[in-house]
């Protein structure tokens, strides 16, 4: 069952102030998710989430997360921007980014961030531009298929991220040479995964390898980056992620290969994203149109410029027709955005209660990689983003784009004044 955090008056409410579609994230279940996973690795005495801001790149959730004690991994100049603009600094930023233009390392320099270097080529390219700072980190890729009691996960064996094991060898000593003091291991070798034993599957590799490149380099290892890929099921009858099995998994295998290694200290770091805060975001949108012809559509005023997920991965995100909760599911419907783009459908042949138009379409688990992912194709323009407090009001977080926004990067030039003059 995925029951909405709202209910139909409280959406009717909001819609009056701020007209659909908006994206809505729940506060109350961003605090608890946070409290949760702090609980779950309290065992680890350094322990720390840095929030993957490409997931939900909004200020005013990032002051939620930072109240709870996390801090923030980013991969672009701009996440670097946000982030300092939101009070974090130092230690508290992660920036984990690929194919990294200099601009952004200078950037995470400036902040004191940890930097989490992509590619061995990446310690010569920041050498050279602003020196190796005492506390580095390295991204690990062992290649093949990773692989949990013989499914494959995933393939990282095709993806373009981390180092080789020679490559982190080499490289750790290079680094050590050009002043590295302090290290940290990263890796992300499976994405949205839903199992408890993904994060300690993928802590047993990186506390082995940790263990290597200790005795071997002599290097001090500081952290262990988990990084993202714990997931959610979408689907409303499977079973979610176990936190706090997920924390108990890695507490095992850092008993088991940490401890007896002298390794104790060793802090472990997150990078969650949609974990954090994918549940805990809807996008809301009216049925304005239906159409029958060789199939029975339902058209919403969103479109996948809100929601990139299903045209992008064909994902399945579950709609609720608020109001009509306990209706019967007897109506099979497409219901698609207004682009032209036959994949603007966020759901195909759905069986859903039958839909009028003016019905609110509760779109869920939108809270991550959700209106981050978002465009501007066909014109379309971004939606607000509002967010519900724990006592049921509600504010907006992010205004809803305008024609103006749209015509921005033409303010060289004065074609578009009369659409762009005060705002329109
Ligand atoms: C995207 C990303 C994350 C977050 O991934 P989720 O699947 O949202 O948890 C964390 N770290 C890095 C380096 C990423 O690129």
């Amino acid at each position: 069952m995925k029951t909405p955090f709202i209910t139909k008056e409280k959406a009717e409410e909001i819609i009056k102030q701020y007209p659909t579609p908006f994206h809505i994230y729940d506060e109350k279940g961003i605090r608890q998710r946070a409290r949760d996973l702090y609980k779950a690795f309290s065992w680890n005495k350094g322990f720390k989430e840095y929030f993957a801001v490409k997931a939900t790149p909004n200020p005013f959730i990032l002051k939620i997360l930072k109240e709870e004690g996390c801090g923030v991994d980013c991969s672009s100049l701009t996440e670097l921007m946000m982030s300092d603009c939101c009070g974090f600094s130092g230690s508290d930023i992660m920036f984990s980014s690929n194919v990294t233009p200099k601009a952004d390392f200078l950037k995470a320099r400036e902040l004191g961030a940890y930097i989490n270097l992509d590619d061995f080529t990446h310690i010569d390219y920041l050498d050279d531009l602003c020196g190796i700072p005492e506390t580095i980190c390295c991204r690990f890729n062992p290649g093949g298929h990773f692989e949990i009691e013989t499914q494959i996960m995933d393939n990282p064996g095709e993806a373009k991220y981390g180092f080789t094991r020679e490559q982190l060898f080499e490289g750790f000593k290079v680094l050590q040479q050009k002043g590295a003091k302090h290290f940290g291991l990263h890796a992300f070798l499976a994405s949205n995964t839903v199992s408890n034993a993904y994060y300690p599957k993928l802590a047993r590799i990186l506390f082995e390898l940790a263990v290597e490149l200790h005795e071997k380099t002599g290097a001090d290892i500081k952290f262990v980056n988990l990084s993202g890929g714990v997931g959610i099921a979408y689907e409303p009858d499977k079973p979610q992620n176990d936190i706090f099995a997920i924390g108990e998994g890695v507490r095992k295998a850092f008993e088991d290969i940490m401890v007896p290694a002298g390794l104790g200290d060793v802090a472990i770091f997150t990078e969650l994203g949609r974990y954090m805060l994918a549940p805990f975001g809807h996008l809301v949108a009216t049925c304005t149109h239906h159409k029958h012809t060789y199939k029975e559509y339902v058209g919403l005023d969103a479109c996948a410029c809100n929601l990139m997920r299903p045209a992008m991965y064909g994902s399945y995100h579950h709609i609720t027709v608020l109001g009509k909760e306990n209706a019967p599911c007897d109506h099979k419907y497409d219901v698609t955005g207004g682009l032209c783009e036959n994949n603007d459908k966020f759901a195909i042949d759905r069986m859903l209660p039958e839909i009028d138009t003016g019905d609110i379409i509760v779109i869920h688990d939108t809270g991550a990689h959700g209106f981050s992912m978002g465009y501007n194709y066909n014109g379309k323009l971004r939606s607000a983003e509002i967010l519900l407090h724990e006592d049921g009001s509600f504010d907006m977080i992010r205004r809803a784009e305008t024609p103006a926004d749209y015509f921005a990067t033409f303010d060289f030039t004065d074609i578009f004044d009369k659409y762009t003059k005060n705002n329109k």
